[in-house]
């Protein structure tokens, strides 16, 4: 299929999705993961009117940013960043999704001109290669960052595991959900923590189903 294709077909499975949610009014940005293709495959996918856009390598975040720079783009930075590279990119993005250390939350404190969306990236299913927080340290986690002026956590983020099967993925998610509406509850500054960041190309309809709110999409748009 073509890019145009695939975008009605990914817009009406996300419909689809939040209409059997166990959420009313959920409201789905979908993010197309333009880390696989070209700034020209990139262009093609804003034309067909998705307008956030995700990266997850500081150089191609780069590229791309300044090639399409009059399209009005909303960029998400999806990557695991080092923190010499913070300086480059992170006055650039509109949302960091990975912040998994309290190492990059003050080089980001440091860097930022203006108060960045970030999403702490949580470690959910205790996987050993898997970046992120795991859950029984987030408390700790959160009393240090709400100290910081330029970093507001805006929700959590997760990777489900490859091998995760339908089942797994369901309690995943609904994890990742409880977790985020008790930490939005506690009403801490600097950390409204209303969104998700869950879902990928293979998993997004069962992420919405459980309350996504951002939804990461490479593979689908491009193949
Ligand atoms: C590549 C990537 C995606 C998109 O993956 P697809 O399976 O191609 O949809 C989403 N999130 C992150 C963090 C990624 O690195």
């Amino acid at each position: 299929m073509s890019i145009a294709e695939n975008v009605k077909d990914i817009l009406n499975k996300v419909d689809v999705a939040k209409a059997t949610s166990a959420y009313s009014n959920q409201e789905v940005q979908v993010i197309a993961v333009t880390k696989y293709v070209d700034v020209v495959k990139a262009a093609q996918v804003v034309e067909a009117g998705i307008h956030h856009l995700a990266e997850n390598r500081t150089d191609l975040f780069l590229e791309k940013y300044e090639a399409l720079e009059d399209k009005n783009i909303t960029w998400h930075f999806i990557g695991n960043l080092q923190r010499r590279k913070v300086k480059d990119v992170i006055n650039r993005v509109d949302y960091f999704h990975a912040l998994d250390s309290i190492k990059l939350a003050k080089e980001i404190e440091k860097r930022a001109t203006h108060i960045i969306k970030c999403f702490l990236e949580v470690n959910i299913s205790g996987e050993t290669t898997k970046h992120g927080f795991s859950p029984k340290d987030i408390d700790d986690v959160l009393a240090e960052i709400s100290q910081l002026n330029n970093v507001e956590i805006v929700g959590l983020m997760t990777m489900a595991p490859i091998s995760a099967d339908d089942e797994q993925l369901d309690n995943i998610f609904a994890s990742m959900r409880q977790l985020q509406t008790e930490i939005a509850a506690k009403g801490i500054p600097n950390i409204p923590c209303t969104e998700l960041s869950m879902g990928m190309s293979r998993d997004y309809t069962r992420a919405i189903q459980q309350g996504a709110t951002f939804v990461r999409i490479g593979t689908a748009f491009f193949e």
